[in-house]
């Protein structure tokens, strides 16, 4: 697969975001189809193994890069840029301590656009807490595992090449945050999906339940060690997750913003002879909501690079980022329907899905009130699970 640099990457997704995404989101929304054509696009055009190390074939980009990717994406459909920012996080998951045999199972398939991967954590059992999970793993012999349990909004649910599974150890006696990390093959025997996803927005994302029942998987599918992954959920796992969330938002954000430029300058009043974009408190107004989303996006860049310069307080800044873009866009969208009446307020209108996309923003794993606890305890020097 062809290395591209960052700016080369950012630019090619906005011309995909633009041709592709653009064009079907429609009916993405609609008829909750998952965004085949523009995830397929995504892996032809090398973004596979966009956060997978060069060293493995993939383009080694950190998590500046995949916000602006996901940003890129979010701003033409919201859908398609989680369902590919979930994969993103599931191969960055995978390839931290991939074993050559996973390397070759799925990370190299992953690089050259054959394969696409999801992530398995939330369960209903333990809900927004998505780092303790119930389903179960037993060595059933020297060379396999047993895998039982349900997880629920599996995003690319049904659609994935394989699925990264949280699992705790059968054993009783095991801590119910030792947990371990499994990587399972959507072809494995076992496996069946609930109902197709209706969601209120997210429509695309196929996030379904899935069930696991008596699910045989090789020892050598084990990411890392058993009980460790705790370790990937802090060091892996989160801050991904919360780089694709808040790049997808931001990315819904930003197009609202465009959508309140537009009609300001657009629409006319026959009996004044002059644009919105005239009226003092409609340009106050759509000024403060420019420095709302400038100043989100300057943080989500900010904890990304935090992130990929190794930098100690990175993961607070991380939190802080997916907690203020999910403010900033909810309240941005609905000012946004505010600001350009009753044209926006129809059924299908580019805010009507924006105001639904927008709204998961807070409760997607890790939510807004986990995250505000999170960012509190650590900048009191707490840990973050602890009691
Ligand atoms: C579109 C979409 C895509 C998703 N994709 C994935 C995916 O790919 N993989 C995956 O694993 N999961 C995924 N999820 C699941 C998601 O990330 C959340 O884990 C899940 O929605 C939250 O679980 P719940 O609905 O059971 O919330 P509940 O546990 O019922 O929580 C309800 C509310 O209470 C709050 N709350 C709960 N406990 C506490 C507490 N102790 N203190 C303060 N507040 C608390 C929560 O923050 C939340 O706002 C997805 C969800 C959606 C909607």
């Amino acid at each position: 697969m062809q290395r591209l640099d960052n700016q080369r990457l950012i630019k090619k997704a906005k011309e995909i975001a633009t041709s592709v995404l653009a064009k079907n989101v429609d009916q993405v929304d609609k008829e909750a189809i998952w965004p085949q054509e523009g995830i397929q696009t995504l892996q032809k055009e090398g973004f596979g193994g966009l956060v997978i190390p060069q060293a493995y074939g993939g383009q080694g980009q950190g998590l500046l890069t995949l916000a602006k990717v996901c940003e890129a994406l979010g701003e033409e459909c919201a859908s398609t840029a989680i369902c590919y920012g979930m994969h993103c996080v599931g191969s960055s998951v995978i390839s931290v301590n991939a074993t050559e045999e996973q390397q070759d199972k799925f990370i190299t398939p992953i690089c050259n656009g054959q394969h696409i991967t999801s992530l398995s954590l939330s369960e209903s059992g333990s809900g927004a807490h998505f780092y303790l999970p119930q389903s179960t793993l037993e060595q059933i012999d020297e060379d396999q595992y047993l895998l039982n349990g349900t997880k629920a909004f599996v995003t690319n649910g049904g659609q994935a090449d394989s699925y990264v599974v949280s699992v705790v150890a059968a054993e009783s006696e095991s801590q119910v945050d030792q947990f371990s990390c499994v990587v399972v093959p959507s072809d494995t025997d076992g496996i069946s999906w609930g109902e197709k996803w209706d969601g209120l927005g997210m429509r695309g994302n196929s996030s379904r339940i899935m069930e696991l029942k008596n699910v045989m998987i090789p020892r050598n599918n084990l990411l890392g060690k058993e009980g460790d992954q705790i370790w990937y959920i802090f060091n892996v796992v989160t801050p991904y997750f919360l780089i694709a969330m808040a790049g997808t938002f931001l990315g819904v954000a930003s197009s609202a913003l465009e959508v309140a430029k537009k009609h300001l300058t657009r629409r006319y009043h026959t009996h004044t002879g002059s644009s919105l974009a005239q009226a003092n408190v409609l340009q106050h107004r759509l000024g403060t909501l420019w420095a709302m989303l400038e100043r989100t996006r300057q943080l989500t860049y900010h904890a990304a690079t935090s992130f990929d310069h190794g930098e100690p307080d990175a993961m607070v800044a991380l939190m802080a980022a997916k907690v203020e873009v999910a403010d900033c866009v909810v309240n941005l969208v609905n000012e946004v329907m505010t600001l350009t009446g009753g044209i926006s307020y129809r059924n299908g209108s580019k805010l009507d899905r924006s105001l639904r996309d927008a709204r998961a923003a807070h409760l997607m794993s890790p939510t807004t009130e986990i995250l505000r606890v999170w960012i509190g305890r650590a900048v009191l020097g707490l840990a973050l699970l602890a009691d």
